[in-house]
């Protein structure tokens, strides 16, 4: 065993020193747009908080410790820390993803960056051969999730990154389903890691916030370059917030994968479900795959109900504890139902295809008391009159 300080003690203290004129515990919020300079470019560390505000930094420092990285960044939203890994590429560049990435991710990639000649490929990225297959002499950045949304697919950072740099392109993984408590992309061999704060990190549903961490000291300082010349910086409330619950990250999760793997099994055991979607089920197509890059399995799962469109819409808005809404990784459960909210944009025969049904669930499991959770799934199936 080293003597680095496991990830629940990083989690509370690292980038976090008592001050040492007052001795206040937490991190100030710094509300401060400029920093007095004792001559002309002589200042202490901070002059202007687009480009560095010391509630941000010690925020930066804790997450880079979270990830078992060097470096961190953080940005105004999940998207801003997304954008940046793409400031890094140029006109002609192509980037090989998954074929089931994040909307958002989606949208930017064709809706923006396509517009910039960039080029992208979208490929089932389960399998290694079709991504070595899509790289190209021009593809300088393959983009992973893992797990993805909805589906839960699980895909293998070692194998892929290693793909990366057989053809010279940077891997980067988007981390906000697992968190760095259940999966750190870099220990795999990723070049960087990115984050929407918003979810899990954040944890309360209170804070849009996005972060980039990585090894890479020269990588590190293009990713400063672009951080401070686009100024999609988060302020120093947003900082702060995210610090607090950066705190209890290990704390919760404990509590998320817990109450998705009993509600996983319950699931799999009810008539009305077809098919249950959680990593932590040895029935997942990734099962093994994730039992060794994760350290538990994570409160997003997702399930196929034997139902029609409509009767997937009443058990959603029917439950009582699961609150009907899009986004997760806060501590109250959220239920939504693809085919109709986060994935309505895709048309349905496509949607059908990639196994996207109109009684599809997915369910961001809360920390809530379990029995709660399963007796209110319950009531709503019966109020659906599918039980
Ligand atoms: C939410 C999310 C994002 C975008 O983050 P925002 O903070 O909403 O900008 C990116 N990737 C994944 C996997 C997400 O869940």
């Amino acid at each position: 065993m080293d003597d680095e300080p496991r990830i629940e003690t990083r989690a509370i203290h690292a980038g976090q020193e008592p001050d040492p004129e007052t001795g206040a515990l937490m991190t100030p919020i710094y509300a401060n747009s400029t920093y007095e300079q004792d001559g002309p470019g002589d200042h202490r560390g901070f002059e202007y908080s687009r480009t560095g505000n010391p509630t941000r930094s010690d925020l930066e420092a804790n997450l880079a410790a979270l990830e078992g990285g060097e470096y961190g960044r953080a940005f105004s939203s999940g998207m801003g820390s997304i954008n940046t890994v793409l400031n890094l590429l140029s006109a002609g560049d192509h980037v090989v993803t998954s074929d089931d990435v994040y909307g958002g991710t989606h949208r930017i990639f064709t809706q923006v960056y396509e517009e910039y000649d960039l080029e992208f490929s979208f490929v089932d990225t389960t399998d290694v051969e079709a991504v070595r297959e899509a790289m190209r002499e021009a593809t300088e950045l393959l983009w992973l999730e893992t797990p993805t949304n909805p589906l839960m697919r699980v895909v293998d950072i070692a194998a892929l990154s290693a793909v990366a740099h057989d053809h010279d392109a940077l891997c980067a993984v988007d981390n906000t389903f697992a968190t760095p408590y259940l999966q750190r992309p870099l220990e795999h061999g990723a070049d960087i890691v990115s984050h929407s704060l918003t979810k899990y990190l954040g944890g309360h549903s209170d804070v849009v916030g996005g972060a980039l961490v990585t090894d890479d000291e020269a990588l590190d300082e293009r990713l400063g370059f672009y951080q401070n010349s686009v100024g999609a910086t988060p302020g120093p409330f947003d900082c702060f917030l995210v610090l607090r619950g950066t705190k209890t990250l290990p704390v919760r999760m404990d509590r998320h994968c817990a109450n998705a793997k009993h509600l996983a099994a319950w699931l799999q055991g009810q008539a009305c479900v077809d098919r249950v979607y959680y990593p932590g089920l040895e029935s997942h197509p990734q099962h093994d795959l994730a039992a060794r890059q994760m350290d538990d399995f994570g409160g997003m799962l997702s399930f196929e109900l034997d139902a029609t469109l409509e009767e997937a819409s009443t058990v959603v808005s029917e439950t009582e504890v699961f609150t009907l809404a899009e986004s997760l990784g806060g501590v109250e459960s959220l239920i939504e139902q693809p085919a109709a909210m986060t994935h309505a944009a895709i048309p349905p025969a496509e949607r059908e295809a990639i196994g996207l049904t109109d009684g599809l669930i997915r369910a961001s499991v809360g920390i809530e008391h379990v029995d709660d959770l399963e007796r209110d799934l319950e009531q709503a199936f019966e109020t659906a009159g599918l039980v």
